[in-house]
């Protein structure tokens, strides 16, 4: 019985890691392999079979490549982990961190996207490199765990606390990354695995993933190992968005870890360096850091084909989950994106760009901090929240009306 059982666990596993290094790939190690191979050195995890027939749109009277196909594209901020938020979250019985009550109601947004991304800002460093909060952060690897039941299928790294824990820190959270089955970009474990192109198809559209930081909070990157962290440099990143177009995405995210705390609007630098991007081919934008909420832009351009071309930029999403209260930074938001591919000419367009407002809900019991990441539309139109009263309502109305109005203020 135990033989069976260990066969179909190994079963299991080679059936993950072959859907993390692709779909022909037999190479269980953790070592990645060169990006020139067979398949590209992408990664497709849910290559085959194709996960959601649904998301077809065949045109039943005309020709085959008149054909669309849709997909749903979703990303929240920051994921943090202050030192209060760690006792609640502590089951005595089995002695393991629980996360997962922190997304339990935006869980059906976020299990809603093919692609579901989130910046992880914290790593997961293990027991034994002590967990702590502000200013060197280091989380259980339950971390992983709760983003992966959330429906967060893609995380990006690369962030200024990345390197808290050295190496080891980024090495470690790789792993438990992994053993989730969850992609990441942002960090690597060796050279020839930050070159590795990322790109996570869904419903027949490769979107490729990218993600930067503008630093480490001044802890030196070990030397001779760069690729452990993927810094801002703006000529490797239009390099690496034309390798992605070489190598078949059919659009491209870039995680964006920039900008200054607290600031409600983006900076110049921030604005050029994202429609430099934009221009080198990027689609969508996704900005974090700020741990506030910032506008986003549509923009819309015409490509030298004639085809117009509307690309996102989304400066900040704010916290998603943090112990930060206060000046908005208990607020964040959920993108979410309708992606449509049209496969005789291969353009993909955003027919629907949303953004769904978040608050974390901080509150007591049995003494311990609780938090929940709240939608806030569902919310305010529900009223049925435990905990919340008349006057918290009325509270989060205005700043509900004061974050759109954010939102919206670079639109034109
Ligand atoms: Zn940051």
């Amino acid at each position: 019985m135990k033989l069976i059982r260990t066969a179909v666990i190994v079963i299991l596993l080679t059936l993950v890691l072959s859907a993390c290094f692709g779909p022909t790939s037999t190479d269980t190690s953790r070592e990645p392999r060169p990006p020139q191979t067979s398949d590209n050195g992408t990664q497709k995890p849910d290559d085959h079979p194709p996960d959601k027939p649904a998301g077809e749109t065949p045109d039943a009277t005309g020709p085959e490549t008149d054909r669309t196909t849709e997909a749903v594209w979703i990303a929240a901020g920051d994921v943090m982990m202050h030192t209060p938020q760690y006792p609640g979250s502590y089951d005595s019985k089995s002695k393991r961190y629980v996360f997962d009550p922190f997304f339990e109601k935006v869980r059906p947004i976020l299990e809603e996207g093919d692609w579901s991304i989130v910046n992880l800002e914290v790593p997961l460093g293990g027991e034994d490199l002590k967990y702590t909060g502000y200013p060197l952060f280091n989380a259980p690897p339950e971390m992983a765990e709760a983003l992966k039941n959330s429906g967060i299928n893609i995380v990006g790294t690369a962030n200024n606390h990345a390197l808290d824990r050295g190496e080891k820190g980024v090495l470690r959270t790789i792993a438990a990354l992994e053993e989730q089955g969850l992609i990441y970009k942002g960090t690597a474990g060796s050279q020839a695995e930050a070159e590795q192109a990322v790109i996570v198809e869904k419903n027949e559209i490769k979107m490729g993933f990218l993600a930067y930081t503008y630093g480490t909070n001044g802890i030196p990157v070990p030397e001779g190992k760069p690729y452990l962290i993927s810094l801002i440099d703006e000529q490797r990143m239009v390099e690496d968005i034309e390798k992605l177009k070489a190598e078949g995405a059919d659009f491209i995210t870039v995680n964006l870890h920039f900008g200054i705390e607290y600031q409600f609007q983006p900076n110049e630098e921030q604005q050029r360096l994202a429609h430099r991007l934009i221009e080198a081919g990027a689609d969508i934008i996704a900005g974090s850091h700020p741990h506030v909420v910032q506008p986003y832009e549509v923009v819309d351009t015409v490509n030298a084909d004639g085809n117009s071309r509307r690309s996102v930029i989304i400066y900040s999403m704010g916290n998603f989950i943090s112990n930060q209260q206060g000046d908005f930074k208990d607020y964040g938001v959920i993108f979410r994106i309708h992606v449509r591919k049209q496969h005789r000419t291969g353009q993909v367009e955003f027919t629907k760009i949303e953004p769904i407002p978040t608050w974390v809900y901080k509150y007591k019991k049995n003494g311990l901090n609780q938090y929940r990441i709240l939608p806030l539309d569902e919310t305010l139109s529900k009223r049925n929240q435990p905990g919340l009263s008349l006057g918290d309502y009325k509270q989060l109305e205005s700043s509900l009306k004061i974050l759109n109005k954010r939102l919206e203020s670079m639109l034109k």
